[in-house]
């Protein structure tokens, strides 16, 4: 009999995290928890330990160790508690670990992804903020590292799922690949009301089930635009390559237009279980739970070309791909400090928009080489402080 696949799930408490733990449940036998991590949720991290006895749990603050230290206390468990992103990169790289679901959100995922695609593990990359940040220095280290990439959002899974196994025929395949977009809660909304969405309503979005910070970005289309970036890095596409297209009915999660005038899509439910079991899976399939398409039923799919009045964040995103290096970074940062403040009823929707392409705009200019972790970061944070003091400027 096979082992089993030894598992690290980053970002466990999360809406990917949770999705993972549920295709692993249903195939006992097939995969080892051998580490979870939260950042501050310990409670709930402490349930999923219960669940699971992983070797090892991680969490980002000393009050979230102690509280769930407390939690396991006396339940029989394996379970050893460590805290902070040093303890984050260990758990990553230890021999007892085949594959890592890198599901936490925002440019906090970095520094643990570059750690396991540098151990060559088994990367399942759901966390985009790493790529979009990461890039170059991202993917030199999974080639040196002799990592498996495998895509998790789930347009990027089915551009993956349409391409050949062997990557080395990627480049002759590929015309153009189209990104599908929902258009998310505002899609036929007038835009003069946008200014006074709430965080409520920004994150009901009408087919997906997520965080709150993907769902704004959904809301806003900038995850459209991360996603642009993170399919120029997984695919070695040049902007002009990468196309996007609404979709409403989220059926189709995305496209490779060939080169013979095919074009090869993915359709599914929309369900993270299921680009999340291929990873898992990968190459075989396995089940997901996934509620299955009926096409008796399916009333029929929609196309609508791209608003960019509407979504002026994924003309930000195209621009800042095609600016200097360092200009997704500055975007991202930025984008990730307004996200959170909108959520927390500090800034307006679309003041959102005004932080970003304001941050951008001002910083971009002193740009210079970047070649390592220390400098992305540096340049992260010079972003995130820039974004702080537009937004307290503010009226
Ligand atoms: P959630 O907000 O639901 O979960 C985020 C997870 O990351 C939680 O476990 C959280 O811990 C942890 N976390 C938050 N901040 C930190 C930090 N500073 N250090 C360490 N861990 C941290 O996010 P999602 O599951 O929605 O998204 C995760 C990633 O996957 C994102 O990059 C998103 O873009 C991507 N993605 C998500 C999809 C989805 O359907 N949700 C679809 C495609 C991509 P705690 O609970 O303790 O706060």
């Amino acid at each position: 009999m096979t082992r089993p696949l030894r598992l690290a799930i980053l970002g466990a408490t999360g809406s990917v995290g949770q999705s993972t733990l549920d295709v692993v449940e249903r195939h006992p036998g097939r995969f080892e928890v051998i580490v979870l991590t939260a950042h501050r949720r310990a409670e709930e991290l402490a349930a999923l330990c219960r669940r699971c006895d992983p070797k090892l749990a991680v969490v980002g603050t000393d009050a979230a160790a102690q509280e769930l230290r407390a939690a396991i206390a006396g339940a029989g468990l394996r379970t050893e508690v460590a805290v902070g992103p040093a303890a984050l990169e260990e758990a990553v790289v230890r021999d007892d670990v085949d594959a890592v679901m890198a599901a936490i959100v925002g440019a906090a995922g970095l520094a643990s992804c570059l750690a396991a695609a540098q151990a060559g593990k088994r990367l399942l990359l759901a966390n985009k903020e790493a790529l979009v940040v990461g890039g170059a220095l991202f993917m030199q280290a999974v080639r040196r590292g002799g990592a498996t990439l495998l895509p998790i959002d789930s347009e990027h899974s089915a551009i993956f799922q349409c391409l050949p196994l062997d990557r080395a025929q990627w480049p002759a395949w590929i015309d153009h690949i189209v990104l599908t977009a929902s258009g998310g809660p505002f899609r036929t909304r007038d835009p003069a009301t946008l200014h006074g969405v709430t965080p409520e309503e920004a994150v009901a979005h009408p087919n997906w089930v997520m965080g709150r910070k993907i769902s704004v970005d959904s809301a806003t289309m900038m995850n459209k635009g991360l996603e642009v970036i993170e399919a120029r890095w997984l695919f070695e596409l040049p902007p002009e390559r990468i196309r996007v297209i609404v979709h409403p009915q989220s059926v189709i999660h995305s496209m490779v237009a060939c080169a013979d005038g095919s074009v090869l899509a993915q359709l599914g439910t929309p369900d993270m279980r299921v680009p999340i079991a291929y990873g898992l899976s990968f190459p075989e399939r396995i089940e997901s739970g996934a509620t299955r398409l009926n096409f008796e039923q399916m009333a029929g799919l929609h196309f609508e070309p791209m608003d960019y009045s509407r979504y002026p964040a994924l003309r930000l995103a195209y621009d800042a791909l095609a600016a200097r290096e360092g200009s997704t970074v500055l975007l991202n940062a930025a984008n990730e400090e307004a996200v959170a403040a909108f959520l927390d009823r500090r800034l307006g929707y679309t003041d959102i928009h005004r932080v970003v392409a304001g941050t951008v705009e001002a910083l971009q200019p002193a740009l210079g080489p970047i070649g390592r972790l220390d400098e992305l970061l540096a340049l992260d944070e010079q972003a995130r402080s820039h974004a702080r003091q537009t937004m307290k400027a503010l009226p």
